[in-house]
C-alpha cells in the first residue's frame, strides 16, 4: 500500500481516557477508535493483524479436526428459556422485541444455538465426536466496558463447541482443545500460562483459562513456584497455618469505636491474624435465593467471593445491608459469627485454632478465646479464602506466586449442562435415546489483539511479532527527488512481486514524521530510500528500534527477503 491512499489516523498525544499500554496505542497509532462504550471500529490495520490472527487460530482448529461455521449474532429468546439462562445470565444479556413482540437476544455466547441445530441433525452415535467452530462478534453489556479491546461490549470471539457420544471420548476432546490453545499462543510468541478456572455462568465441570502475562491484566492467577500447579484466585486452593493463640475460656472485651480488624488488633495488640473477620452476605440465584449467610476468614485474609457462591449452592453473592445484619441477631462493625440464626461458613484456615478473637454481636464489644469447635458448633468449614503470595501449595508444599493476566482464552467440559435441557439425543451403540456430552472452547480475539501489544510495545510504539504485523516491510522514501521517487517504488513493486505486505511512505512529509509514525505503527523491517545513500547506489534497511545497514540498491529485496525469511524461522509465529 502506499500510505497516502491509506487511512492511518494517528495521534500525536496520549488519548486522556486510555488507562492501558495497549488501548493507548491502537488509538494513536490509527488502529482503532470509539463508537460508543465498549464499541469500536477496527480500523484497516487492525483488521489486518485480527485477520493475520484469526489465520493462525484456523489453521490450528482446522489441524485439530474442528470445523468452521458461522451462526447468527440475533438468538431467539425461547432457546435461552430453554437452556435456563434467560434470567441467570443477568443483565449482561442485550434483549430486544422485535416487530412481532419475540423476544430476541444478541449472542453472548452461542451454546443455546448451536445445541439447537446439533439437536435438529444429529441422529446415531456415528456422526460423533463432532467439534464446530466460528469466528464472529459476540455482545456482552458489560456493566464497565474498559481498557480499549480489552473489555468491550462488542468483541470478537472465537467459540467452538464440541459434541461426544460419552465422558471419555470428552476428555480426550478436551485435551486436543487444551494443546490446541498451547500451541496457538505459542505460535503468538506470547508468555502465558493455562490455570485451572472456575467454570462461572457457563457452567460444567472441569475448566481452564489462558492468562497472558502482564502487569494490567485485570485477573489474578495463582502458581506454584515448584511445580505445575497454577489456578485463578476464584478457584486457587492454598495453605497457610493459622495464627492461634493460647486456648482460653470464652470472654468479653469492651472495644469501643473500634472495628475494623485493623483497629482491633492494634486496640489489643494482638496479631491480625488472631482476629475473625464475619462478613453477612445475601445469596442470589439457586436454591436459598434471597437467604442470608455468614462466611468467617482469618483477619489476614480475603474471602473471595466466587468461593463463597459456590458453596452455598449461588449464582453469586452481595454484601448484606445493616438491617439484614440486624434481621440475623448481627451488630453491624461488631459482627460475630455466634448466636446468628443463619448458615456459618468458616474457612478452613480457621478449624482448629484457638484463642481467636471475633465480634461479639454486642455495640462496642469482642469475644476473645473464641474456638470454633467448642463456641461454634453448627460452623462449617469450607473453602473461602483468597490465596496470597508466600502461601504453601496444596500439592506440593512449595511457595505460591501471583501474577497478573489478561484471559485470552477458557476451554470448558461442559458435560450435559446444556445438552440435556437443549435435547440433544442420539441413537447409541446399543439402539437406545441418550443425551450427548459437550464441551466448549473461546479465544477472545479482539481482547488477543490488545494483549499482544500489552507485551508487545517499546517507548516508541507497538513491536508487532513479524507474523502478526500488519505490513511486514515499512517502505521510507527520504526527499522528492526523482531518482528517491523511482528506486523507491521500483523497490515497492519488487517487494509487492516477492508477495510481501508493504507500506510505501511516498507522503511529502519530513522524515521525522515518517520515522516517528513507522515506529508507532510498529512495522517490524525498514527500507529507506534517500539522496544521500543513492549517491553511492545504496539503500539502508534494518529492524525497528535497532541501527541500519547500507545495501547496494540492486540487491536490497534479495537481502530483505532473507533476512525476514531468517527472522520468521526463528520467531516462534510461522
Ligand atoms: P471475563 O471473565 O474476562 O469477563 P469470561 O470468562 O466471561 O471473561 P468467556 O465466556 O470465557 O469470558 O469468553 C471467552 C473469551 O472471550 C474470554 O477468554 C476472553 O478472552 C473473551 N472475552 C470475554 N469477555 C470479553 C469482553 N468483554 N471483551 C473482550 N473479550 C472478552
Ligand atoms: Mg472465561
Amino acid at each position: 500500500m502506499r500510505y497516502s491512499n491509506c487511512f492511518i489516523p494517528t495521534l500525536r498525544d496520549v488519548p486522556a481516557d486510555a488507562e492501558v499500554i495497549s488501548h493507548q496505542l491502537l488509538l494513536r497509532a490509527g488502529y482503532i477508535r470509539r463508537v460508543t462504550s465498549g464499541v469500536y471500529d477496527y480500523l484497516p490495520l487492525a483488521l489486518r493483524v485480527l485477520r493475520k490472527i484469526e489465520a493462525v487460530i484456523r489453521e490450528e482448529m482446522n489441524r485439530a479436526g474442528a470445523q468452521e461455521l458461522l451462526m447468527p449474532m440475533v438468538q431467539p429468546g425461547e432457546l435461552w428459556e430453554k437452556s435456563e439462562r434467560m434470567e441467570k445470565y443477568g443483565p449482561e444479556l442485550l434483549r430486544f422485541t422485535d416487530r412481532h413482540s419475540h423476544e430476541s437476544c444478541l449472542g453472548p455466547t452461542h451454546e443455546e444455538v448451536i445445541c439447537d441445530l446439533v439437536a435438529r441433525e444429529l441422529r446415531s452415535y456415528k456422526q460423533l465426536p463432532m467439534n464446530l467452530y466460528q469466528i464472529q462478534s459476540k455482545f456482552r453489556d458489560e456493566i464497565r466496558p474498559r481498557f480499549g479491546l480489552m473489555r468491550g461490549r462488542e468483541f470478537i470471539m472465537k467459540d467452538a463447541y464440541s459434541f461426544h457420544a460419552d465422558a471419555d471420548c470428552l476428555a480426550a476432546e478436551y485435551d486436543k482443545m487444551f494443546a490446541t490453545y498451547q500451541r496457538i499462543f505459542t505460535r503468538f510468541g506470547l508468555k502465558f500460562r493455562p490455570v485451572e478456572a472456575d467454570t462461572g455462568s457457563i457452567g460444567g465441570s472441569d475448566s481452564h483459562e489462558f492468562h497472558v502475562l502482564a502487569d494490567s491484566g485485570e485477573d489474578l492467577i495463582a502458581h506454584c513456584a515448584d511445580c505445575d500447579y497454577a489456578a485463578n484466585v476464584e478457584k486457587a486452593i492454598s495453605v497457610r497455618p493459622c495464627i492461634s493463640a493460647t486456648p482460653a475460656a470464652l470472654s468479653v472485651v469492651e472495644t469501643p469505636g473500634v472495628s475494623s480488624v485493623e483497629d482491633v488488633a492494634g486496640f489489643l495488640s494482638v496479631d491480625i491474624g488472631q482476629l475473625v473477620k464475619t462478613l453477612i452476605y445475601r445469596i442470589q440465584g439457586g436454591a436459598q435465593d434471597g437467604a442470608i449467610v455468614a462466611a468467617c476468614v482469618a483477619g489476614d485474609d480475603q474471602l473471595q467471593e466466587i468461593k463463597l457462591a459456590h458453596v452455598a449452592g449461588a449464582d453469586s453473592v452481595e454484601m448484606a445491608t445493616d438491617d439484614d445484619i440486624a434481621s440475623i441477631g448481627g451488630v453491624t462493625g461488631f459482627v460475630g459469627p455466634q448466636q446468628l440464626s443463619v448458615r456459618v461458613l468458616v474457612d478452613n484456615r480457621l478449624h482448629g485454632a484457638t484463642g481467636l478473637i471475633a465480634g461479639a454481636n454486642r455495640r462496642d464489644a469482642h469475644v476473645a478465646g473464641l474456638d470454633f469447635g467448642r463456641d461454634v458448633p453448627e460452623a462449617e468449614f469450607v473453602d473461602l479464602r483468597e490465596t496470597r503470595a508466600g502461601d504453601r501449595c496444596s500439592r506440593c508444599g512449595g511457595e505460591m506466586q501471583l501474577s497478573r493476566g489478561i484471559e485470552v482464552g477458557q476451554v470448558f467440559a461442559l458435560g450435559k449442562r446444556y445438552t440435556e435441557p437443549m435435547e440433544v439425543l442420539f441413537q447409541d451403540r446399543q439402539g437406545k435415546r441418550s443425551v450427548a456430552t459437550m464441551g466448549c472452547y473461546g479465544i477472545g480475539v479482539s481482547r488477543l489483539m490488545a494483549a499482544i501489544v500489552e507485551q508487545c510495545n517499546d517507548e516508541a510504539g507497538i513491536s508487532w511479532p513479524l507474523a502478526l504485523a500488519p505490513f511486514q516491510v515499512g517502505l521510507i522514501s527520504m526527499g522528492r527527488s526523482d531518482a528517491v521517487r523511482q528506486t523507491s517504488e521500483a523497490i515497492y513493486r519488487q517487494f509487492l512481486e516477492a508477495g510481501i505486505d508493504v507500506l510505501w511512505d511516498e507522503r511529502n512529509e519530513r522524515p521525522g514524521v515518517k520515522f516517528k509514525d513507522f515506529e508507532l505503527i510498529g512495522l517490524p523491517f525498514q527500507v529507506v530510500v534517500g539522496d544521500r545513500g543513492l549517491k553511492e547506489g545504496a539503500v539502508e534497511i534494518g529492524w525497528r528500534q535497532q541501527s541500519r545497514s547500507s545495501v547496494p540498491v540492486a540487491d536490497v529485496v534479495r537481502v530483505a527477503l532473507s533476512e525476514l525469511e531468517q527472522a520468521r524461522s526463528s520467531e516462534a509465529v510461522n
